[in-house]
């Protein structure tokens, strides 16, 4: 059972399902409420859950400001020290882990097996960087003409900006904070509206754990555009790390320009997921599924087109749908609940309005295609077969359950219809011959490729996109590194001191 609040509770917590939440601004290793507040919704219910403390520039500013003054002592904390700390959070992080899955589901709608799920992820993420922290190299090499040494070291770039989404509350926050501090980098970190109770919850773990004050700050607001814009003109600020849609982040991109401000985007994408006539049907329509319908379709590597080849084109659609039809739809708090809500009523809306359009082209729609009725934002899973792929709606992000499936007639039309889009983030193939993923994969303009699966996240692994998906890594040994600069010592050695 959800517990409401009814007052305004900008003064400093909140308690759902027996978990105390601050609704706080952290700034400067402090809670601190404002006067203004603003609603968290439960879009399983359209139930207000909490009221947040609502940040403006100016808290922005102050954020920035302690992280800027925090900046060089966090530097200074020996990388074991800085290990320490993060083996801490993790260690409370897990201990926590019931009353952040439940926030999670709460503010989200996703279901309690996803959030698990991405729990165990977020706090697998933290763990890879923590392992990091202590094994940073930098390299010696001899000046190529003689006569010095080439020392190459990293340095932290800074105090960083973490704007996150809401559709993976906890591993957004996870990845980014876990890196940019693991780096020795102070951070602000801007939550998205809809589910800023995780991300308290995340940031408290760490103040528990010892972090200093200053190095993790934390700014909730219904303000975003005004927060950012004052903290990406001050020139304290190095660095702006960002998870959302493209066009926010081609803004962020513009703002980060005058001062030059080091930039990584994780942004939108249009997922091709590929069949092909040699495939395992029964594993890539299973994959599909969870590929598509994972957090109701609102995740950035969901599969947006499926492109299917005509030979086995009615046996993986029939299969799809049946699958597709037999997902339960509801409260992720229900048992063998497969599908949440939309984030939003706005939202909801919007996907009707998909729904409409993807209808009023040359396609067939196979299931779905309507809101459900009552208090939540649930949208039936939805299946078409879209026949006319020149049309606008085909090329853009759907971000909802709605899946789409192409007809293609051999592999080289596969790899042309999947490539046909501004994005490139994931793409998924399927087939049984290894030789012929691996040569598809290669063609495939995608920072990722699951061959023969639909999920792929993972701390070990690079996740980033290309085209207007973004630029630059999250996890993997590459995501650290986002936030380190390599420095150059050029050492004078004279040779003969050796021959003394
Ligand atoms: P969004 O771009 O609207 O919001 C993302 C974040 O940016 C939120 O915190 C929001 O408050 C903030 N924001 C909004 N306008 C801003 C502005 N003018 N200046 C600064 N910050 C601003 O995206 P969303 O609807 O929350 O998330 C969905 C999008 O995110 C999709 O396009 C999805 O593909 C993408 N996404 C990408 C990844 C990835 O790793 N590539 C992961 C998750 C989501």
């Amino acid at each position: 059972m959800t517990t409401l609040t009814t007052e305004a509770d900008v003064s400093g917590e909140v308690t759902l399902r027996g978990h105390r939440i601050r609704t706080g601004l952290f700034l400067d290793g402090r809670w601190q409420s404002r006067p203004d507040g603003f609603d968290v919704i439960n879009p399983s219910t359209g139930a207000v859950i909490a009221r947040m403390a609502d940040g403006t520039a100016d808290d922005g500013l102050a954020a920035l400001d302690s992280a800027a003054r925090a900046q060089d002592g966090w530097r200074h904390v020996a990388p074991r020290d800085r290990a320490d700390l993060f083996h801490r959070a993790h260690r409370i992080l897990l201990e926590r882990a019931d009353a952040i899955v439940e926030t999670m589901t709460l503010e989200s709608g996703k279901p309690v097996a996803e959030a698990r799920g991405e729990f165990q992820l977020s706090t697998d993420f933290f763990l890879w960087y923590a392992e990091q922290v202590a094994h940073l190299h930098g390299t010696y090499a001899e000046g190529s003409r003689g006569g010095y040494r080439v020392v190459t070291t990293h340095q932290p770039v800074g105090p960083s900006l973490l704007i996150t989404p809401w559709n993976f509350p906890l591993l957004m926050i996870a990845r980014k904070a876990g890196a940019a501090l693991g780096a020795g980098c102070t951070v602000v970190v801007k939550s998205a509206k809809e589910t800023p109770l995780t991300c308290a919850l995340f940031v408290e773990a760490l103040d528990d754990a010892g972090f200093p004050p200053g190095v993790v700050n934390l700014v909730h607001t219904t303000h975003s555009a005004d927060v950012s814009a004052a903290v990406m003109a001050d020139p304290r600020l190095r660095k702006v790390s960002f998870t959302g849609s493209t066009g926010v982040g081609s803004t962020l991109l513009k703002q980060a320009a005058p001062g030059v401000v080091n930039a990584s985007m994780e942004l939108g994408g249009d997922g091709p997921f590929v069949v092909l006539e040699d495939a395992d049907v029964e594993l890539a329509a299973q994959q599909a599924i969870v590929c598509k319908f994972r957090n109701a379709g609102q995740a950035c590597v969901a599969a947006n087109r499926i492109i299917v080849h005509e030979a086995v084109a009615e046996e993986f659609t029939a299969r799809f749908v049946q699958l597709t039809e037999a997902l339960r739809v509801g409260d992720g708090f229900e048992e063998g609940v497969d599908v949440g809500p939309i984030i939003s009523a706005r939202q909801r809306d919007g996907v009707a309005r998909l729904v409409d359009q993807l209808s009023s082209i040359d396609s067939e729609l196979l299931t779905g295609g309507a809101p459900v009725d009552g208090d939540g934002y649930f949208f039936t899973p939805t299946v078409f077969r879209i026949n006319d792929r020149e049309n606008d709606v085909c090329n853009q992000e759907l971000f909802a359950p709605i899946a789409t499936i192409y007809t293609v007639d051999s592999t080289a039309e596969a790899i042309r219809v999947a490539n046909d889009t501004s994005y490139g983030l994931a793409a998924y193939v399927f087939t049984r011959d290894l030789s012929r993923a691996i040569a598809v994969s290669e063609r495939l303009e995608s920072g990722m490729v699951g061959i023969n699966r639909g999920i792929m996240a993972d701390p070990a692994a690079a996740f980033g996109g290309v085209k207007s998906s973004g630029l630059g890594r999250e996890g993997g040994h590459e995501a650290i590194y986002e936030f380190l600069e390599p420095k150059y010592l050029a050492i004078t050695v004279d040779e003969s001191k050796g021959l003394d």
